[in-house]
């Protein structure tokens, strides 16, 4: 049974080099795949150019006359390109990407090939919506769905081997209008805070502000490991992650992978990778070896956060296929392997527009100053308040393997500002910064900080939600997530807390002697209320995790069956259907689907768990006690006693095993819970807790079976052998 293992390390020593292509230049390939605004201005009227631009600018409904026009050019465009099919690609509510194509050829009645593509077509697309998990509303609905164009995102081309593919980034919806995917929340979370922002913004006397957009640049880390080592793990392929493997002897501890050269298979990847990017005008920026052994990251340069997380649902389905071609399993995976480093998704957020900047940035005027200090403050309120609401939309089953496991930040919400500017927040909660008596405005020096805090080497990387200089990052958010999720809920909570912000600054301003003062007594009563939630110490240590929950008052939810009832929390529901960004309905029917997938995961892990641990680890330990009974009886016979220690652990850890699998597969029989949220919290107890019960016995097993026997690549080929 092991000679898939054995021949998977022959074959990757013996594999053939692969030819280096050279990379083309930038300008060559930069964005041809894309139908983008530059395309359109060759290819369109001029009216329908500016129409077209006009909604791509302000998210203007698009009149359908404009959209035949544009329909037109887009297929004379991609058949020039040698493509032949469409499709909508959307965005269901798991964390895939959905496609559906059509061809655009039709017959007429001479029999002959024509193609077609109109503006109702391109416009509006009719895929089989109850293939997607919908929640309750696909009860009231009757899975029907359809997508229709989100002009704002523009089209593009998949080339695959099977052939070229144009593709029009879509919104999925049902008849009813109700949003069945995680782009029309985007979009909706984004007008709520555009809407929020203004009413700030004109308080403090802005004349001219353009619509405002959030922006998000996502790092992204993952793993790559050998497709011959993957294709000999039953768990790799079908979860994603292992679920056994011993430890090996030398890990991550001499930091010796994170400062090393990137391996000349894997700069032959990246490369190939990185040049599909930019044809399709993603604007790749840094990659490099990440802190475990196998680990790397990819980062593009920051985009609108609506284009961003499209670029990132295809970034990561061409990262899979890319690393395919180089004989590479990619891993997305939180955790892909126990005890080394997880994959997290950092997704860097601002908000900002053409006229006021980046609102996140401190700017270099005391006025400027002032709205920074608003926007900041707002974060600061909302993830104070909504701590639970982006525990939520982090949760998964994979994402809580790593979660608070000492190398990623904890599940406590927490909000990182920097020394210099946590203590500008503390001096105006505690009153100490006071405008001069001409009430005039005030220079905080703030734009120090942008300088101050940019430096790296301040940065503190245990905080799952850090200030950097001129924006925020979420670092929680886990490697194989949509940012959406966490988009939609940065923006809304702004949103709600611009909102707030804006009332309390209209009393302050009638009131107050200036700009400033009344900034600052808004500021003063929004730290006294909400600071509790800035922290700027260690998030990994013990004492945090006490103090934040005693002390502070925050809460830690280390599961997702801790945190996803929170999106049927009263004060969550009427956060979205205030902001307009989530009906009622709509928000249940993503906690039926997210619990629904969190059951579901740990169903189909457990499952694995007991089949592997039968039909290849059961054999593999009785195998190699039946070769050293035999080894036994033959010394015995030539008079020589053997020590049977090994033998006997070995016994022992088998039985062990084997009674743990029994326990394991008669807990998952249990199917009779009073309520989804029993069920997750049994999953996440019940089930987990025996699945690491049976681990445990594999992996001593591991240390003892004979080398040649073992069935499963191990961690020490998996993460080394490259
Ligand atoms: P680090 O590893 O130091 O955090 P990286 O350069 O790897 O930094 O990634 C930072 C990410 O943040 C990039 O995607 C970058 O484009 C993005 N970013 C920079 N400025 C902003 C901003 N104002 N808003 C959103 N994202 C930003
Ligand atoms: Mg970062």
């Amino acid at each position: 049974g092991n000679e898939s293992r054995l021949t998977a390390i022959s074959q990757i020593t013996n594999r053939e080099k692969m030819t280096v292509k050279t990379p083309e230049p930038l300008d060559k390939i930069w964005a041809t795949d894309v139908f983008n605004l530059a395309t359109m201005e060759q290819a369109l009227n001029k009216s329908a150019f500016k129409a077209v631009k006009q909604t791509v600018q302000t998210g203007a409904p698009l009149a359908p006359a404009v959209a035949d026009v544009v329909a037109a050019a887009m297929k004379s465009w991609a058949l020039s390109k040698g493509v032949k099919f469409f499709s909508h690609i959307f965005y269901p509510m798991t964390n895939i990407t959905a496609e559906k194509h059509d061809g655009f050829i039709v017959t007429n009645s001479e029999g002959n090939a024509i193609t077609e593509f109109s503006g109702s077509l391109l416009i509006k697309g009719e895929p089989d919506g109850s293939s997607f998990p919908n929640g309750s509303l696909r009860m009231t609905n009757a899975a029907r769905g359809y997508t229709a164009w989100d002009p704002t995102s523009p089209a593009f081309i998949m080339h695959t081997e099977n052939g070229s593919t144009l593709m029009i980034p879509s919104v999925f919806m049902s008849w009813t209008g109700e949003a069945l995917d995680k782009k029309i929340p985007l979009l909706r979370s984004n007008a709520a805070m555009d809407k929020a922002a203004r009413k700030v913004l004109k308080l403090m006397g802005e004349e001219e502000i353009a619509t405002l957009n959030s922006s998000c640049g996502a790092e992204q880390e993952y793993f790559l490991v050998d497709l011959n080592f993957a294709n000999a793990r039953p768990d790799l392929l079908l979860a994603g992650r292992t679920l056994f493997g011993a430890s090996p002897a030398k890990g991550q501890q001499f930091d010796d992978h994170y400062f090393g050269a990137i391996p000349e298979r894997v700069q032959v990847f990246m490369q190939d990778f990185e040049d599909q990017l930019y044809r399709l005008g993603i604007p790749a920026k840094t990659h490099h070896n990440e802190v475990a052994p196998g680990q790397f990251e990819i980062a593009p340069y920051f985009e609108s956060a609506n284009i961003a997380a499209d670029h990132q649902q295809l970034m990561m389905t061409l990262m899979k296929c890319t690393a395919k071609k180089h004989g590479f399993m990619c891993l997305l995976h939180e955790k892909p392997f126990a005890g080394v480093n997880g994959s997290g998704k950092h997704v860097n957020w601002s908000v900002g527009n053409a006229t006021q900047g980046n609102l996140l940035d401190p700017g270099s005027t005391p006025h400027d100053n002032l709205n920074f200090l608003l926007f900041c403050g707002a974060v600061i309120r909302g993830v104070h308040k909504y701590g639970p609401l982006l525990r939520a939309v982090i949760a998964s089953a994979s994402n809580d393997h790593r979660l608070g496991a000492n190398e990623a930040p904890p599940a406590i919400l927490s909000v990182y500002l920097g020394d210099q500017l946590e203590k500008v927040f503390q001096d105006i909660k505690d009153g100490k910064i006071a405008t001069s008596s001409k009430g005039g405005e005030m220079d905080l020096g703030l734009s120090q900080i942008l300088k101050f805090e940019r430096d790296p080497g301040d940065r503190n990387r245990t905080s799952p939600f850090a200030f950097t200089g001129n924006r925020f990052e979420f670092r929680a958010v886990g490697s194989s997530q949509s940012v959406s999720g966490p988009l939609v809920a940065m923006n809304t909570i702004l949103a709600d807390s611009l909102d707030w912000i804006a009332g309390k600054l209209e009393t302050e301003l009638a009131n107050a002697g200036s700009k400033t003062e009344a900034v600052l007594s808004v500021l003063k009563t929004l730290m006294e209320e909400h600071g509790n939630v800035v922290f700027g110490g260690d998030g990994y240590s013990a004492e945090w995790h006490r103090m934040a929950v005693e002390e502070r008052g925050l809460k830690n939810l280390p599961t997702s069956a801790d945190a996803l009832p929170y999106l049927r929390d009263e004060s969550i529901r009427e956060l979205f259907s205030r902001t307009g960004v989530f009906s009622p309905v709509e928000l249940e029917s993503r906690f039926e689907v997210y619990a629904e997938q969190y059951i579901l995961s740990i169903e189909v892990e457990a499952k694995l768990v007991i089949e592997m641990a039968k039909t290849m680890i059961y054999p593999a330990a009785t195998q190699y006690l039946a070769e050293l009974s035999m080894a036994n009886n033959g010394m015995a016979e030539l008079g020589i006693e053997m020590d049977n220690a090994i033998a006997l652990s070995i016994a022992n850890e088998t039985n062990a095993m084997v009674a743990a699998v029994a326990e394991l597969s008669s807990a998952i029989k249990q199917h009779d819970f009073d309520s989804v949220e029993a069920h997750m919290n049994y999953c996440a107890h019940d089930i987990r807790g025996l699945m690491v019960k049976v681990r445990t016995h594999v992996d001593a097993l591991e240390a003892e079976v004979a080398d040649d026997l073992w069935p499963l690549p191990k961690y020490r080929e998996m993460l080394f052998i490259k």
